[in-house]
């Protein structure tokens, strides 16, 4: 459909990018990008009129989304030439055709283009040799100058290289560390340079990667002191354990499993060195403090609460309810100790949700007057739960008497 209608309004619609790519490696990727020669625009506006869809547009940017539903949604570009103000800026956008807007893209192999047109519907468009790469499992730049138009491409590569077990050209790699020893990376916002450390963390197995970073010299740039040792490896590894435990046992919570290893990368660093990447990232107030609060209530917790010789489950819950999931599996591996792990996976299995069946409505109705008393009698219900001194409604009745 998106091809008939290119035809009718006489322009060229193309797939593009990531999209081909993982469709040539056999990789499921449902976000679908379109280039089309024309106005992107009024390409998207017809379509989604025509299939009673919703289409959000960019003018600034020349491009829409079409959305087809939640899980799918369609990119829509303008076939665009853009050229960069100066290094590490964004970019600026002027017509032209596709040959220039995937000279523009990071990497041959995601340059390759697919025809939507129905007169050669599927014809493959390949201008910088992406399929040549693809086969021979190499990232490979388009030119010199990419990573100083745009360094977050530093980033995106050695994620390519990892998730796909490829290996990152050998002139591509020189630029790279060239572009790193410039201090390129040094001009990117906080904010672009803390979301291309989020991707990588976001992937399926961000080990590798990380250690990539290590060796180019990335981690270092951010906090003197930040390596990538076998200590911080074996954590790594163990937060990977854990967030696999964790949501193959909870299928439908949702989980920020970057945010378990940030915590981790983090967690050996000094308070300056920690200010000075908080400072880098331009991190939030938000998320600081709450770093700095899972750290310190962690390591007290490991010292204290978790050496005593016994808890009552309601002693488990009261300590952990404070804390997110992803907190929790952070402390899971940062410790070696077997016994809080079980401590902490009783608590996401047993404890988190248990409910009493009485509620303050029944209290109202027994005549208790509303309250603070409320919170408290109900709490007391619900650690009796925990204990085992109650299991029904009736039992809750008999405790309160
Ligand atoms: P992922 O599976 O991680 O989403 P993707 O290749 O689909 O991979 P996106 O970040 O969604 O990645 O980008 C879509 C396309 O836009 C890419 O295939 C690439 O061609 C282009 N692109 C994205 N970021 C850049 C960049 N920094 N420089 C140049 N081209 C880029």
């Amino acid at each position: 459909d998106l091809g008939k209608l290119a035809d009718r309004l006489h322009y060229k619609a193309y797939a593009v990018g990531g999209f081909v790519r993982d469709l040539l490696l056999r990789r499921p990727n449902l976000d679908i990008d379109i280039v089309v020669e024309g106005d992107g625009i009024e390409f998207a506006k017809e379509f989604a009129a025509s299939h009673g869809i919703r289409a959000r547009c960019h003018k600034k940017f020349n491009t829409a989304v079409l959305i087809f539903s939640d899980k799918l949604k369609v990119d829509v570009a303008s076939a665009r030439f853009e050229y960069y103000q100066y290094p590490a800026a964004l970019p600026i956008v002027e017509f032209s055709s596709l040959k220039m807007d995937l000279y523009r893209r990071d990497f041959t192999i995601n340059t390759l283009a697919l025809t939507l047109n129905p007169d050669d519907f599927g014809q493959l468009i390949d201008f910088f040799g992406g399929q040549r790469d693809l086969k021979d499992k190499i990232i490979r730049v388009l030119h010199n100058l990419s990573f100083v138009e745009d360094p977050t491409r530093i980033m995106r590569a050695i994620r390519f290289e990892q998730r796909f077990n490829f290996k990152i050209g050998k002139q591509t790699a020189t630029l790279m560390k060239n572009a790193v020893r410039m201090g390129l990376i040094q001009k990117l916002g906080g904010r672009r340079f803390f979301h291309e450390i989020d991707l990588i963390l976001m992937e399926e197995n961000p080990v590798p990667a990380v250690r990539r970073m290590d060796e180019y010299g990335v981690l270092g740039l951010l906090a003197s002191g930040m390596r990538f040792d076998t200590r911080m490896e074996e954590l790594f590894n163990r937060i990977r354990n854990m967030i696999s435990w964790y949501r193959l046992s909870f299928l439908d919570e949702p989980l920020e499993g970057s945010w378990v290893y940030f915590l981790g990368l983090l967690s050996g660093l000094h308070r300056n060195d920690l200010e000075k990447v908080w400072n880098r990232l331009e991190m939030t107030e938000n998320q600081r403090e709450r770093m700095l609060w899972t750290y310190g209530q962690v390591e007290s917790l490991l010292r204290g609460f978790f050496q005593l010789p016994e808890h009552r489950p309601s002693d488990i819950y009261r300590t952990l309810q404070p804390f997110k999931p992803e907190e929790l599996l952070f402390m899971m591996a940062r410790t070696e100790r077997e016994e809080v792990r079980k401590a902490i996976s009783h608590y996401f299995h047993r404890y988190r949700r248990v409910r009493t069946e009485l509620k303050g409505k029944d209290l109202k109705a027994m005549g208790v007057p509303p309250g603070p008393i409320y919170r408290i009698i109900l709490d007391e219900l619900i650690d009796a739960h925990l204990n085992g001194e109650v299991k029904s409604l009736q039992d809750e009745w008999g405790y309160l008497k």
